[in-house]
């Protein structure tokens, strides 16, 4: 039936039409940018499907391996990314969906030697990935706009930045009180330690929670968290690990300190603090990969007093914690092991500064993981988990320990 058949040809045309025109238009506009807040890449080379890409190293004196991209118009197509594989951490690339506001691991099954391949979904209109799971300003916009009628949190300007952003630095704690203890969170002195401000949030919600650990925190403790040490930093998606001349973390001996951030908090915490007891933990992530790198680890300070108050810390922390990250004392880094072996005076760290004050109790560094902590995943989640079992282990450390009052 001739009729028939023709119609038949006519819609198989029109068919593969739409299908190529489709697959055009697909081809037409696939895009890899990194131009949005915490955008980093540089793509070297694509041929057909295949893109070879790596992080943009900018003004670090040595090779890192920060980068995050947007995927646009590659619907429907499978592409493969080729990094070197010192770039790509132990559970795959951090994948996102809905333009970086949640992440999952793509999985260490679906990378080799750096690289990996990624089928984009129909209408996958904006696809992120990442060597962890960004955390960004607006992040920590969200997590305040949850608690925007807690009277016990106040957002206030530590400073300004290079560029002219406004570092925020968080207050938590009874307005009219003053409390016994002074406890101070800095993060990101390393900008692209993205996956310590999820603990840092944890800590957040922890002091704000309306639970036994939360309002005796309250009651007995002022919090003065600054999520972003390197507010620029972050939002441009700079490695920040390593800046030339030296990086945020190695600005506390030199006068006056060359970063605005680190200028400010020196001059605002002892005064803050005011001869309280003082906590400070100063949260990073250690390098990408090996085993010494792959756990949950706090930095053991040279002060035989502090290395032993650390370890107080540290097995409540052990002994109590409820989150899906199971941290072990044994993967702390005792005082000459390891890469902690730092001896310069004064001491150009942030935690090596704090220990000069005459009333800190402990300041040190804490280490997390990027995705596997001894074998447990870090992710969004577990992140926040592990800052509210830190929440926890600082009351327990602080109302459990009445030798810590006296300073040294
Ligand atoms: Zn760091």
């Amino acid at each position: 039936m001739p009729a028939r058949h023709t119609n038949s040809s006519v819609i198989a045309c029109l068919l593969m039409l739409t299908v190529s025109l489709a697959f055009a238009q697909d081809k037409a506009t696939l895009a890899i940018d990194a131009a949005f807040p915490g955008g980093n890449i540089l793509v070297s080379k694509i041929e057909g499907d295949t893109i070879t890409l790596g992080p943009d190293k900018r003004d670090s004196l040595l090779p890192w391996f920060y980068w995050y991209y947007r995927v646009t118009g590659a619907s429907r197509r499978k592409l493969t990314f080729v990094f070197s594989k010192d770039n790509v951490g132990a559970r795959g690339p951090g994948v996102s969906l809905d333009a970086g506001k949640t992440w999952k691991w793509l999985g260490a099954d679906a990378v080799t030697d750096g690289t990996f391949a990624f089928t984009f979904p129909a209408k996958a209109d904006d696809v992120r990935f990442s060597v962890g799971m960004p955390y960004l300003r607006a992040d920590l916009d969200q997590c305040l706009a949850r608690h925007k009628d807690d009277s016990f949190l106040q957002l206030e300007t530590l400073t300004k930045t290079r560029k002219g952003r406004d570092v925020p630095i968080l207050r938590i704690g009874e307005r009219n009180k003053k409390a016994r203890y002074a406890i101070a969170i800095t993060s990101r002195h390393h900008c692209c330690e993205m996956m310590a401000s999820y603990a840092v949030e944890g800590l957040i919600e922890g002091a704000l929670a309306d639970d036994a650990a939360g309002r005796w925190l309250r009651a007995n403790v002022e919090f003065l968290v600054v999520p972003f040490m390197d507010t620029d930093g972050a939002e441009d998606g700079d490695q920040g690990k390593n800046r030339a001349p030296f990086d945020h973390n190695r600005d506390y001996a030199v006068a006056p300190p060359r970063y605005p951030e680190v200028a400010a908090l020196k001059e605002r915490l002892p005064a803050w603090s005011a001869g309280r007891p003082l906590v400070f933990l100063d949260l990073h992530d250690p390098a990408l990969r090996t085993d010494i790198h792959e756990t949950v680890h706090f930095l053991e300070p040279e002060e035989r007093d502090m290395a032993a108050r650390m370890d107080k810390l540290c097995s409540y922390l052990e002994r109590d914690q409820q989150g899906p990250i199971l941290y072990r004392k044994a993967h702390n880094l005792h005082f000459g092991a390891g890469y902690n072996t730092h001896i310069e005076r004064p001491s150009p760290l942030s935690a090596g500064w704090a220990r000069s004050l005459s009333n800190t109790l402990l300041g040190c560094t804490v280490e997390i993981a990027y995705a596997n902590a001894a074998g447990c995943e870090v992710n969004a989640h577990s992140g926040k988990e592990l800052g509210r079992d830190m929440a926890v282990a600082l009351m327990n450390f602080l109302r459990d320990a009445p030798e810590n009052t006296a300073t040294k």
